[in-house]
């Protein structure tokens, strides 16, 4: 084995291996630079590198080397690049410096065997170096692109361990290896640790990571989502609110469920994203519940005396529906018993069935509130829709509660009996409001959290006692307001009505002063109806039209009288004209009806002409009336001696019946005996008077039974300047009840058979 001379270079904390190079730059006093020297003069740039010499364990292996680049530098430094060539064994050093180290040595070279399947084996490391280093970002490709192209594993190893092995100890293992096969398998070996360990690392980096997920993920996201909102610009309200929501909910006085309830919705509308569309319904439900009166109650006044005063005070007159509301309340009060029925205030528009109600209410000091189920089909409006529909609300039931602030409201329900008939779910969820048994767990789709109604005193109005569901009527303290006579409209309108407009326009309350005859005038020619609603209108527009003219023409004036000349420049001309000359007619015949507007005289007109004995009724007329003039007619055939009818007249003539204004349904059984009358006036060419009229039921065998609606009807009869009325005897006990006016100034004949009404006439 051939051995020869070679210059040393010691190398301490790098190791050098063959196929890489070294950067070195010698301090011009170190001895060092002598070593490189006598390698460029002696060796042919030849030089051994050896690397950790220890003199008390000698190494075996170093690395012939040669120096590629020799450069000296301004300030007298030496630097070289140095290109390991291959392992030499080294055989000796020679040459010890003071330190006690080789400056020369003697080598010699090292055989280097075929390696059996080398190329297997460099394409296996290759396959694992390249997924390896996939991951590891600092290793460049350039290093991946060199191995690809190296055929012997000897050099291969070398290229690559200093790349990837970055423990100083394994890769001087791999210096003193000499057998590329070992030198191999320890890369081999080594990648797989390599991998492991980055596995390894890998699985606790994303254990800390999750678990760190797990903790702070809430919180991420959260911030995540505030800065989000703060670009858009919405964090500080939602925030803000949720503040203000919080502080609502520990000041509310609701059941503890309430504000569970409370709570829970909350934390929804606080985790829900603002962009969700569930955001707005969470919000909306969570202030219904927050704006309901929950447990506030306003106090009573139990003074039923100055509750009295003050009914007495707001309203003329309904003495006996005064009475009865006390009576009411003293019951209420005493027996503090939930059970009594509630009381429903009956009569036409305009009588002050609202007004009343508004008056209880502030005399008991309650606060007021005020539904109409007029027409209602659906349930929902009285329960609410559920949440899960879009725009759901609540019903009318508790939008009320929360407009009136306070648990025991006065609950003004009107117009009961203009519910939808076709439908009874309103009704029944209705009841379910009014029953004292059911309404203290009062629940509304939209809520869905139970409101005690059972505090709430309900007030029901309707026009027609007929009209009122029947299960409902059972449950009700019907009290009737019936029409004012004209007296007493002059009454409400002098106390009352005028007082009131002149104070709602800001003036004195003498400024207007209306005559009483003027202020008939405008009940009897300006107005027709049962109550006064549209004469309140008619002075209404008087005092508006003086306010008009004085800031026009800037008149100082202190009082103004209406006159009848005025009095037509502001209300135009008359609007109803009463026929006050007594007139006779043939075929004609006052019935007396009892309409929405109140009572009123029904004109009944009767022709015949020739034809076949049949029946024409026109003038819309209800099928119970339509019965009523077949009955007439009946009634008078089998009886045509008596009456003196020629029968003749009666087979060969046909009968007309008509009810003017047809465009008002009229039904009911009392036009009976006036629909007799007519068609035996037009028969037998009676004349009737036009100041009388007749109210009654008449049956096949003449008899006259009773009605309903007297005082309504006598009232309305009197403003038609009717002067007698029959009715039945049956009815007797109904004429204390008609006002002082009505039983002076009309005559009541009383009949319990058709036959008696003939003589009356005969005798006129
Ligand atoms: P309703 O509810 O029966 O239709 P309102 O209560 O609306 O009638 O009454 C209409 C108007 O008539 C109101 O301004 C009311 O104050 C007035 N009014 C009705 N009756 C009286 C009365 N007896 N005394 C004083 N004002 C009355």
């Amino acid at each position: 084995m051939k051995k020869y001379n070679l210059p040393v270079i010691l190398l301490r904390g790098i190791v050098l291996l063959p196929q890489n190079t070294l950067k070195l730059e010698f301090d011009a006093k170190n001895t060092d630079n002598n070593v490189i020297d006598m390698s460029l003069l002696f060796h042919d740039n030849y030089i051994l590198v050896v690397s950790e010499y220890d003199n008390k364990k000698l190494p075996k292996i170093g690395v012939l080397s040669k120096i590629e680049n020799n450069l000296v530098l301004p300030n007298g430094n030496t630097r070289v690049d140095i290109k390991g060539l291959r392992r030499v064994n080294i055989i000796e050093f020679l040459n010890l410096n003071k330190l006690k180290e080789p400056l020369e040595s003697i080598v010699s070279e090292i055989k280097i065997e075929k390696v059996a399947n080398e190329e297997i084996i460099i394409n296996k490391l290759v396959k694992e170096i390249k997924s390896y280093v996939k991951n590891i970002p600092y290793i460049s490709n350039s290093m991946v692109s060199l191995i690809e192209k190296e055929k012997s594993l000897d050099k291969f190893t070398d290229i690559v361990v200093p790349t990837l092995i970055s423990n100083k100890e394994r890769v001087l293992e791999y210096l003193n290896t000499t057998l590329p096969l070992i030198r191999g398998e320890m890369l081999l070996k080594d990648i797989y640790q390599e991998k492991e360990m980055f596995q390894i690392e890998r699985d606790i980096d994303m254990k800390i990571r999750k678990e760190m997920d797990d903790s702070q993920k809430e919180y991420l996201l959260k911030e995540k989502i505030k800065l989000l909102k703060e670009e858009l610009g919405e964090s500080s309200t939602k925030d803000s609110e949720i503040t203000k929501i919080k502080k609502r909910i520990e000041k509310i006085a609701c059941p503890k469920k309430v504000k569970e309830r409370l709570n829970f919705e909350l934390y929804r509308y606080e985790t829900v994203s603002n962009m969700s569309p569930e955001v707005n319904v969470i919000r909306d439900y969570i202030e219904w519940l927050l704006d309901l009166p929950w447990n506030i109650f306003t106090e009573d006044n139990n003074d039923l005396k100055s509750v009295k005063t003050s009914l007495d005070q707001s309203h003329y007159g309904l003495e006996d529906v005064k009475q009865r509301i006390i009576e009411y309340l003293a019951v209420k009060q005493l027996s503090k018993n939930n059970n009594s029925p509630i009381i429903c205030l009956v009569g036409p528009p305009g009588v002050g069935k609202t007004s009343l109600a508004f008056s209880i209410a502030n005399a008991m000091k309650r606060n007021f509130v005020k539904i109409s189920v007029s027409g209602i089909k659906d349930e929902s409006e009285i329960l609410g829709h559920r949440k899960t529909y879009v725009g759901a609300s609540p019903g009318r039931i508790i939008t009320s509660l929360k407009k009136a602030k306070s648990s025991n409201p006065l609950f003004l329900i009107d117009e009961i009996d203009k519910m939808s008939h076709d439908y009874n779910n309103p009704v029944n969820s209705l009841l379910s409001v009014l029953d004292p048994e059911q309404n203290q767990y009062f629940s509304d789709n939209y809520i869905e959290e139970d409101f005690d109604l059972s505090h709430v005193l309900f007030i029901l109005t309707a026009n027609y006692i007929e009209d009122i569901p029947e299960a409902l009527k059972d449950r009700l303290e019907i009290i009737n307001i019936s029409g004012y006579t004209e007296f007493e409209k002059l009454d409400i309108a002098t106390h009352h009505l005028l007082p009131k407009i002149l104070k709602e326009n800001g003036l004195k309350e003498n400024f207007v002063h209306i005559s009483d005859d003027i202020i008939l005038k405008i009940i009897r020619n300006y107005t027709k109806e049962a109550g006064v609603r549209e004469l309140k209108r008619q002075l209404d527009k008087i005092v508006r039209k003086i306010i008009t003219q004085i800031v026009l023409n800037n008149i100082k004036i202190n009082k103004i009288n209406i006159t009848e000349k005025v009095l037509e420049k502001y209300l135009g001309k008359e609007k109803y004209k009463f026929n006050t000359k007594t007139k006779a007619k043939i075929g004609v015949v006052n019935g007396l009806a009892y309409t929405v507007y109140g009572g009123d005289i029904l004109p009944i007109e009767v022709n015949y002409f020739k034809g076949k004995g049949n029946l024409i009724l026109t003038g819309s007329l209800g099928d119970v009336m339509k019965e009523s003039a077949s009955i007439a007619l009946s009634y008078l055939k089998s009886n045509y001696q008596y009456y003196n009818i020629d029968y003749n007249q009666l087979i060969n003539n046909d009968i007309h019946i008509h009810v003017p204004e047809g465009a008002i349904k009229k039904d009911g059984p009392s036009a009976g005996i006036a629909l007799t009358l007519a068609i035996l006036s037009a028969l037998t060419k009676t004349k009737i008077s036009n100041t009388l009229a007749l109210t009654g039921e008449i049956t096949l065998r003449g008899q006259v039974l009773a009605i309903g609606g007297l005082k309504e009807k006598t009232i309305g009869a009197l403003r038609s300047g009717i002067k007698t009325i029959i009715i039945p005897s049956e009815n007797t006990k109904d004429l204390e009840e008609l006002p002082p006016e009505v039983k002076d100034n009309i005559n009541f004949i009383k009949v319990k058979n058709f036959k008696e009404i003939y003589k009356v006439i005969k005798n006129a």
